[in-house]
């Protein structure tokens, strides 16, 4: 199994007391799968993303990834497993606005050592970014933004690809055909997804659904 999520629990803290917003996770995610994850806003949908991504810690319970216990590795350990082996695609697109296009693809690329030029080509010409390699992301539209985004996140050639709200910001026409470049490029690494989206659409394309109601998964 790639992902192994088992009895995950996080709370925060709020005005009234702790709010418990994973209350015991289980999930299971094989190379190659493709899973929806929807839930109604607030219901802990990118909390859950970011503990699967290294990029925060749970209170309880344990994640591993390719047979390693993550949960209990330091910020450092955390850091080299997301380098190495998860990529991360935000709404927000998160890319570096001091960087051209080439060169936020292939920013995670080198992190994780596997920066290669033809690759990161063909990437970019899948997802019809050829004519804006040398602009700035300050230059491009929210679809061409967040194809750098699914770019760098895929040149990385990362055994899992965490999605959060990949096309909220975008259009209906631009998040459709942005998604299909990116399912389809996707099925072709043969790494595995794990994707929040609140697209009936989108989800219906994707192998597994599941739903986080109340802290629960179902
Ligand atoms: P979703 O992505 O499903 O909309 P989130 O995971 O962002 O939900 O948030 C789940 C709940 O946790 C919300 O009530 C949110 O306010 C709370 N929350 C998220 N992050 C933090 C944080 N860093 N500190 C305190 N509360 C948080
Ligand atoms: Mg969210």
């Amino acid at each position: 199994m790639l992902l192994t999520v088992n009895a995950l629990k996080k709370s925060y803290s709020g005005a009234e007391g702790p709010v418990d917003v994973l209350r015991g996770i289980d999930m299971q995610v094989a190379t190659g799968d493709t899973l929806a994850l929807t839930g109604e806003s607030g219901s802990g949908k990118s909390t859950l993303l970011h503990l699967i991504g290294g990029l925060d810690t749970a209170d309880s319970g344990s994640i591993t990834l390719n047979g390693q216990e993550i949960s209990s590795l330091d910020d450092a350990g955390r850091a080299m497993i997301r380098r190495k082996s998860v990529g991360i695609i935000f709404q927000q697109f998160n890319l570096i606005p001091s960087l051209d296009v080439m060169a936020n693809i292939a920013f995670q690329a080198r992190l994780a050592g596997v920066y290669d030029l033809t690759g990161a080509t063909e990437l970019a010409d899948a997802l019809g970014l050829s004519a804006q390699l040398k602009k700035f992301p300050d230059q491009l539209s929210g679809g061409q933004q967040q194809r750098v985004a699914i770019a760098r996140a895929l040149a990385a050639k990362p055994q899992l690809i965490l999605a959060d709200e990949p096309t909220g910001n975008l259009d209906e026409t631009t998040a459709s055909e942005v998604m299909a470049q990116m399912l389809a490029l996707v099925a072709q690494t043969g790494a595995a997804l794990v994707m929040v989206t609140h697209s009936p659409q989108l989800a219906g394309q994707m192998s597994r659904r599941l739903h986080l109601r109340q802290g629960l998964l179902a």
